[in-house]
């Protein structure tokens, strides 16, 4: 069997246009466009070119961007200021405070700042207990991304066996919670580094998610022949050959998964492009909400 390819890049084209004319919609009724305001605290150049990425999605689409950038040695009181600063400004509907914090004892409190009707991540306590509780909540980009990917394909969830590797807030957890909500309704297994017998439980799904951070998580032995294998991870591995000196890969052993799955998502160009869309289109989200909520 040679596995479909799951194409993240096109789905995630498909839908920023459709968030485009969303956009519109909004700017024509509002007179101004759905705004997001992103804080970048220190100088990592990851963390900057997730944010330039962001950043450009937005102007693609229509949403206008504002950015906060502080020094490494920022104190909590002056990142909290800026949460602060983005909460209280009318024009901005959605607030991210790209992660890692330089110091990341801090980022607790500071999420915890976010006005939850601006999260667009998705990582404030009252929108992941919203979320449990099955209410219309912002939910975080890269698992909504997941499920949007796995809909727009065609591969149904109801009542499928799901694996998921890796109980992060960010993915894995709230992962396993929209797949199991009621209308989406897979049957999940959520896996983790205590998990007894890993292989044994992957082997029983129908569709495995990755999430774990370390390349070769998943290999061909790990599979059932024809299930369906989502890579999450992004990983940063040597390679002489590219000038930067690394390439990317994911999770998954690729080429020898693909040989027996059905379909499965490539790294780059599989999950992340969606999770970017996912922004998008949770800001404009909140921006509608924020528009018919009572002030
Ligand atoms: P994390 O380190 O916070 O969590 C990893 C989880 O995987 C942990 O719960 C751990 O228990 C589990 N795990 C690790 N190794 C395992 C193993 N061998 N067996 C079973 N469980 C194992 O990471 P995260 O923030 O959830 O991110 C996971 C990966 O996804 C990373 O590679 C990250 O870069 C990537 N990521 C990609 C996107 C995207 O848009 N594509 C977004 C967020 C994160």
């Amino acid at each position: 069997m040679s596995a479909r390819i799951l194409d993240g890049k096109s789905l995630a084209a498909e839908l920023r246009a459709e968030i485009a004319a969303d956009a519109a919609a909004f700017r024509a009724a509002h007179g101004r466009a759905p705004g997001l305001g992103v804080i970048l605290v220190g100088d990592d150049p990851a963390s900057r070119s997730y944010v330039t990425s962001k950043q450009k999605a937005c102007a693609a689409a229509g949403i206008q961007s504002r950015e906060i950038a502080l020094p490494a040695t920022a104190s909590q009181a002056e990142i909290l200021a800026a949460v602060r600063q983005l909460n209280e400004d009318e024009a901005t509907d959605g607030v991210l405070v790209q992660l890692p914090l330089p110091d990341s004892t801090m980022e607790a409190d500071v999420l915890a700042a976010v006005d939850p009707a601006k999260d667009v991540d998705g990582f404030h306590a009252l929108n992941i207990g919203r979320l449990v509780q099955g209410k219309p909540a912002l939910a975080p980009c890269t698992p909504c991304g997941v499920l949007e990917l796995l809909r727009r394909v065609g591969i149904p969830l109801a009542g499928a066996n799901v694996v998921v590797i890796g109980r992060s807030q960010i993915v894995g957890r709230p992962l396993s919670i929209l797949l199991s909500q009621k209308g989406t309704d897979a049957t999940v297994t959520l896996c983790h580094t205590r998990t007894r017998d890993l292989p044994q439980h992957t082997r029983a799904a129908d569709i495995v998610i990755v999430a774990a951070g370390r390349p070769n998580t998943l290999t061909a032995n790990m599979v059932k022949p024809g299930a369906v294998v989502v890579d999450v991870g992004v990983n940063r591995v040597p390679d002489a050959s590219r000038a930067s000196g690394y390439r990317l890969v994911g999770d998954v052993d690729f080429a020898a998964v693909a040989a027996r799955a059905s379909a499965i998502t490539p790294v780059p160009g599989g999950v992340g492009p969606l999770t970017v869309a996912m922004l998008l289109r949770n800001t404009l989200t909140a921006a509608r909400a924020r528009l018919t909520l009572p002030s």
